[in-house]
């Protein structure tokens, strides 16, 4: 079976993304085997050019096909932030933080206004070269206090449309069929199952 690296060092999102890419016959390869690969210095303005830059840098790196996903939270009342800083929002340590640090700017805006979503850019890339590209988005709006323990990052924030659960408090099985992730992911399998054929 061909491996595919997961270019990630954040183990939640690894997690999430190994789940995604069940069954399919590649072997999914964790980053944790390469521990002397360095940081990639996420210094892109848009998902699509830090995901192409962590997936090209591990592939380059180790000589494997390499699958990363730079995704975040992108609300309207805060033009777009934290967008594509979502893992360093404030110059916050913590997921704890950061949700907390997000609520207290969003304290004065009423619940119509508190729309945001969640984007993932996934990018396989390959001998050289990007073999695969798919983004995928999930509406929904911020909530007034955490709730949950599902899930990561905003998660305990964030409900999507039509639910009165965060996505904290869904299980990853529910998660995945409505997340940014989940969608950009579903695509990568259709991508990787015709190889395999
Ligand atoms: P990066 O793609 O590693 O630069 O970081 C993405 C950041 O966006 C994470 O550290 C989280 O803060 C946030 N994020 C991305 N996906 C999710 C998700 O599925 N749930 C909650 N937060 C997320």
């Amino acid at each position: 079976m061909r491996p595919i690296l997961l270019a990630s060092r954040n183990r939640k999102k690894a997690l999430e993304l190994g789940q995604l890419l069940e069954g399919l016959p590649f072997e999914v390869v964790s980053l944790e085997e390469f521990p002397e690969y360095p940081e990639v210095v996420e210094d892109g303005l848009t998902f699509e050019a830090n995901s192409e830059k962590k997936a090209r840098e591990a592939s380059l790196f180790t000589g494997l096909w390499s699958l990363a996903d730079d995704s975040g939270l992108v609300v309207d009342a805060l033009g777009g932030e934290p967008g594509v800083y979502s893992a360093r929002y404030g110059g916050k340590e913590s997921d704890g933080e950061r949700n907390r640090f997000l609520l207290e700017k969003l304290s004065a805006v009423p619940p119509d206004k508190r729309t945001a979503r969640f984007v993932c850019c996934a990018t396989l890339f390959g001998d050289g070269k990007i073999l695969f590209q798919a983004s995928g988005e999930c509406e929904g709006r911020i909530l007034d206090a955490p709730r949950g323990s599902q899930g990561f990052g905003y998660d305990p924030i964030f409900q999507p449309p039509g639910m009165d659960r965060s996505m904290a408090e869904l299980p990853p099985g529910e998660k995945h069929a409505i997340s940014h992730r989940g969608k950009a992911l579903a695509a990568v399998r259709e991508f990787l199952k015709q190889l395999g054929k």
